[in-house]
């Protein structure tokens, strides 16, 4: 077989055999193919797409290239859940906590963030002493005695997603659906887990811009898992403002125990809310109201707080030791009104230019730095009413306009939905 009748094939807008899959996965990963002829190839995918079959062959050959876990030996279905990311979004630490809590076992590999806001990963790395790096026999036993962990993902699952995800990163090649759907799905496999629920975000600030491609990406995403016999759940959800009130790693930490304790309501806790259940739901059995119920008690009675207590205490988390950044910074709305639009991607730009992102994988992130919103989406705000707190550990050197500019204020309140549908 030859690397470059295959790119010819895939121009032509052909069909491509399983055996010829095969081939590219394998041969780049043992480097027989090289970086540019695999650029080319990911280029001519991103342009003449690929059909179902071709995207499943994509993600068999993939999800074979590592590692694969073993879960069965824990009791229980386990059900993880994916979000495809999006600004201030911690839901996988307050989901986790409420899922386990209600006895459904959730077992979790996170990722480091590269752009302006950090990963799951680094948001608990800005707890001191936080270990994110178990073995897999830790991982599992922490999975047995608390039914839940997060750690990061290893180096040997799903090995060629990895090699091909960091050259997608750099030649224009990460927006295509069957892309997506099999480098999600080949982590998501590897792991092991009985069923899946995936938050797929969908919004200017999104992977994925618009309803028509969400849809299409959950439909092969719930395909390429029934195949491998687990349940998927795609859960479409709005991404066009921030999640929450905090954005930055330790802000974000802090804003997790909010909602855990039942202190904090926004779009976040909703969100995390419905996920959780649809989780619980999944794991046990039972109606979704059923499960929400379970979700809400577990949130009003402290249980779902307790357990992530002893989550972090698990993972040699120090709580009482968070810190803030030195400089604090606040901007005050100059205009009276509803707030009818935040824009999150100039918020996260923000809030990199603040300390809180990478660029590259080696830059430190300053776990402090970050912003939060004294306002959300519909609130009322009146002038010179704080809108929102900068936070950095280096002297803030942004302007008012540019924070004030993400947001919109108007005079009437804008409708807003969180959560488009559920695809099953
Ligand atoms: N997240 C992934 O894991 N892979 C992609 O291709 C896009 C988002």
């Amino acid at each position: 077989m030859n690397m470059v009748e295959i790119i010819n094939k895939k121009r032509r807008k052909e069909e491509l055999t399983e055996k010829e899959i095969q081939f590219v996965i394998e041969e780049y990963m043992k480097k027989t193919i090289p970086d540019y002829q695999m650029s080319a190839f990911l280029m001519a995918v991103v342009l003449n797409d690929m059909t179902d079959s071709e995207t499943i062959y994509f993600t068999k050959y993939m999800l074979e290239s590592g590692k694969q876990l073993d879960l069965s030996i824990i009791d229980g279905i386990k059900v993880d859940k994916h979000s495809t990311g999006g600004v201030g979004d911690k839901t996988t630490l307050i989901i986790a906590p409420i899922v386990s809590s209600c006895g459904v076992v959730v077992p979790k590999m996170s990722g480091r963030g590269l752009g302006h806001t950090g990963g799951t990963i680094d948001k608990l790395e800005s707890i001191p002493g936080f270990k994110v790096k178990l073995t897999e026999k830790q991982f599992i036993n922490e999975l047995n005695k608390i039914k839940m962990a997060i750690v990061s993902q290893t180096e040997d699952m799903a090995l060629a997603d990895k090699k091909i995800y960091a050259l997608r990163d750099v030649t224009g090649t990460v927006e295509s659906i069957p892309l997506i759907a099999s480098s999600i799905m080949s982590k998501k496999l590897a792991l092991g887990s009985d069923k899946i629920v995936i938050d797929l975000k969908v919004g200017k600030g999104a992977l994925v811009k618009d309803i028509d491609s969400a849809r299409r990406l959950a439909k092969l995403m719930i395909k390429i898992g029934n195949i491998y016999d687990k349940e998927v759940v795609c859960v479409l959800t709005n991404m066009d403002v921030p999640l929450g009130y905090k954005i930055g790693n330790a802000l974000e930490i802090e804003e997790v125990i909010d909602i855990l304790q039942n202190k904090s309501s926004s779009n976040l806790k909703e969100l995390c809310v419905f996920l959780s259940s649809m989780m619980v739901s999944l794991g046990k059995n039972i109606p979704l109201e059923q499960a929400k119920e379970m979700v809400i008690d577990s949130l009003e009675t402290g249980k779902a707080y307790q357990q992530f207590l002893r989550f972090v205490s698990y993972q040699k988390g120090d709580l009482s030791s968070l810190k803030k950044a030195t400089y604090q910074y606040q901007v005050k709305a100059t205009m009276n009104g509803f707030i009818s639009d935040i824009d999150s991607f100039q918020l996260a730009l923000i809030a990199g230019k603040l300390g809180s992102g990478r660029k590259n994988k080696e830059d430190e992130i300053d776990y402090e730095a970050g912003i939060v919103l004294h306002k959300q989406i519909h609130d009322y705000v009146s002038t010179k009413e704080v809108i929102a707190t900068l936070y950095s550990n280096k002297e803030i050197n942004i302007s008012d306009r540019e924070v004030l500019s993400s947001f919109e204020i108007s005079s009437k309140k804008k409708e807003y939905p969180l959560i488009y549908e559920v695809i099953r």
